[in-house]
């Protein structure tokens, strides 16, 4: 039986796992939290911090391969447990090393001619203050969800903006480098995920609509509403990506959609996405268990969307909140809303506002009533107590 160590024991890791487990595969997780959804799912869990080289490398060694849900390990520190071990990590750190820097992802896309927006790299607190025009300042590494991110209308948004973090504390808390964007007049957000095996076969999935609210997926819509020649455009860039970057595993590539139709990439995620959490419904081979199979390199295909319109919509905390829970969901609506053809819970510790504590999937015969269907099941899931 293969054993597959997986660093990070959140919702992806966790559902990562099932498809693992039904390919028989075992399956042991890292994490820093001790009571992460994922240490409920199997007895091979180890509570660790990120940087604990003894921790991290009896974990691999017990392991067949590596994979990650988590992407802001050091890359030494990978390097060196891979060398150490032998033990494969899927995909390999040289992908995260680019991945998880906003300013080497920016950088990889200009070398390869692949589209990206205008960018300025930050990386003093000069290079900071002469910062001008509009744009959208990050931090280089260890966003998400919007977190690490400030808008910037004018100038003396920076005076601002110096003053609420604090000089010191821009350089004590690591937050430069930050990479500043051009605000990308955004159409549509769409992201594609593709996979490659270790034979180097790649295939991709459908292109996922993402719609956005606070800088957090709100929803996914399948089919995206794009032309067919967007798609196709769409999907070579990610398939190009992909090669270049000799990914083995998924690469999920998010793009924004201008309006007068040209095409950026904004990021990667070397993983399972939560755009892609729509393939369980709605193809014919789920992310995870695309992930599972190159993982145990077992055969892949060309992912099938079904014939029918889907919509996923995350459940964050704020749902929890407003039913008067924090552990527990009370799912009653659905008994109303046959159109909802799945629910996923994450068994998260406990709800906070904004954060991620499932997802649920609506299909139906159109794109306006499949919206329709999910905003009716998630005002009725808000109204119960
Ligand atoms: P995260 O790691 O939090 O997903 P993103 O870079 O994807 O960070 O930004 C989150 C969201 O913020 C994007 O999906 C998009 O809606 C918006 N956004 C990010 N960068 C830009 C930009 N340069 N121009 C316009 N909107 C942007
Ligand atoms: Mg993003």
């Amino acid at each position: 039986m293969k054993k597959v160590g997986i660093l990070g024991a959140g919702q992806l890791g966790c559902m990562l796992a099932e498809s693992l487990f039904k390919f028989g595969a075992e399956v042991s997780f890292y994490d820093t939290q001790p009571n992460a959804p994922g240490s409920h799912r199997t007895p091979h869990f180890t509570c660790g911090e990120w940087n604990d080289s003894n921790k991290l490398h009896s974990f691999f060694t017990s392991c067949d391969v590596v994979t990650y849900e988590f992407e802001n390990v050091s890359i030494s520190l990978l390097d060196t447990l891979v060398s150490q071990t032998k033990v494969p990590l899927y995909p390999s750190a040289h992908v995260l090393a680019i991945t998880q820097n906003r300013i080497h992802e920016k950088n990889f896309l200009l070398n390869n001619s692949l589209p990206v927006c205008q960018f300025t790299p930050i990386l003093t607190l000069d290079d900071l203050k002469k910062i001008n025009g509009k744009g959208i300042l990050k931090t280089a590494t260890g966003g998400y969800d919007g977190k690490g991110q400030w808008k910037i209308n004018n100038p003396g948004n920076i005076q601002d903006l110096l003053h609420k973090i604090g000089e010191q504390e821009l350089n004590e808390n690591n937050i430069l480098p930050l990479i500043f964007e051009e605000l990308v007049p955004i159409a549509k957000e769409v992201s594609c995920i593709t996979a490659r095996n270790k034979h180097g076969q790649i295939v991709c999935f459908p292109i996922f609509e993402n719609i956005h609210k606070d800088h957090i997926l709100y929803q996914t819509l399948l089919p995206a509403d794009i032309s067919p020649v967007l798609e196709q455009q769409v999907q070579e860039i990610a398939r190009q990506a992909t090669e270049k970057l000799e990914v083995v595993g998924l690469l999920t590539t998010e793009f924004f959609i201008t309006v007068d139709g040209k095409i950026f990439v904004n990021e990667f995620a070397p993983r399972p996405h939560n755009s892609g959490h729509i393939s369980h419904a709605a193809c014919s081979i789920s992310q995870f268990d695309m992930h599972a199979r190159i993982l145990l390199d077992l055969p892949i295909h060309t992912p099938v969307l079904h014939d029918k319109f889907y919509c996923m919509e995350n459940i964050l905390g704020d749902v929890y909140i407003k039913q008067g829970h924090t552990k527990n969901l009370n799912l009653n609506a659905w008994k109303n809303n046959p159109d909802v053809v799945d629910v996923r819970l994450y068994g998260k510790d406990k709800a906070e506002e904004k954060r991620k504590m499932g997802h649920f999937i609506a299909m139906q015969k159109t794109r306006t009533d499949v919206i329709k269907a999910a905003e009716k099941f998630k005002k009725e899931l808000y109204e119960s107590k």
